[in-house]
């Protein structure tokens, strides 16, 4: 669906305005509020076979934002039960009109994210003649955590958001890559996702907080390195001395492997404290959102 026309309908508020566009025969006319959150290129499968395109660009807002004008009877709805999402279009001529996306209660934790989110919003969508940015696995891994928290997460929040080393190679390439594209902004203390970054992402999925999160490290860790992890999200957010860590863990506090586990945890900045080990607040965040 185009979206044509912005109509004023009374200055004092941005959300009296209201832009309406209509399907190819003209009997359904939806209005959303302006302007919409975002809008992004969705190149997955499911978008490229509703759409017969190579892809399909989406304006993203909030359901309460969006209305049907006219030809409600005319919209026949495909309800996706696998991704829970709904599409609609029109019966008559086929133009597809919106993409609807419930999220399970458990992922809109994240409070602060949800302008950022094309999740809970219904799009309509829209034609565009642009080609799209392509990203490297772990720069869009990158630009996903950075999307989930738009007021910005310093480098190592990112690193261990996105399973990366903070002071690892791959992961300073993928910045520096993003930084040149100025799909990011922002320097160590707070990167921030720039908004060619957020249309350059397109469609995406959270990724894990949390217990999740901690999950996900400790599949990609070793041994050591797991059970000291383990031994110090229990406690968090009470840290722990080395030999109260070592002797839960099961190992040697001065011995070689607990050492070498515990400086890869460090260096990763999934450990922190000198004195006084705790597992990373960047693994359970919440505080800062
Ligand atoms: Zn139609």
């Amino acid at each position: 669906m185009k979206l044509e026309s912005v109509n004023e309908r009374g200055a004092s508020k941005p959300s009296a305005r209201r832009v309406s566009g209509r399907c190819l025969c003209g009997a359904v006319e939806l209005e959303i509020d302006f302007p919409a959150f975002w809008a992004w290129h969705d190149h997955s499968a499911a978008s490229r076979r509703a759409h017969g395109a190579a892809y399909a660009t989406y304006i993203g807002c909030w359901r309460k934002h969006a209305g049907v004008v006219k030809g409600q009877r005319s919209i026949a709805r495909f309800e996706d039960a696998n991704t829970e999402s709904t599409r609609s279009f029109c019966s008559r001529c086929g133009t597809p009109l919106l993409y609807e996306r419930k999220r399970s209660p458990s992922s809109l934790k994240h409070r602060s994210d949800r302008a950022a989110k094309p999740a809970n919003h219904p799009v309509a969508s829209a034609e565009t003649l642009n080609g799209s940015v392509k990203l490297a696995a772990g720069e869009r891994r990158i630009l996903t955590a950075l999307a989930q928290y738009p007021e910005g997460r310093s480098k190592v929040q990112v690193a261990v958001l996105t399973g990366y080393a903070a002071g690892g190679g791959g992961f300073n390439n993928y910045l520096g890559a993003l930084r040149s594209q100025g799909l990011i902004q922002g320097d160590g203390d707070k990167i921030r996702i720039a908004e060619a970054g957020i249309r350059a992402l397109g469609s995406w999925e959270p990724l894990p907080t949390g217990s999740a999160l901690v999950d996900y490290w400790r599949n990609r860790l070793g041994k050591a390195e797991r059970l000291i992890l383990e031994t110090l999200t229990h406690a968090y957010p009470v840290g722990l001395n080395k030999e109260e860590v070592a002797a839960r863990a099961g190992y040697e506090a001065n011995g070689g492997g607990f050492n070498n586990a515990l400086g890869r945890l460090r260096t990763l900045e999934l450990v922190q404290g000198r004195g006084e080990l705790k597992a990373s607040d960047n693994l359970f965040d919440s505080s800062s959102m």
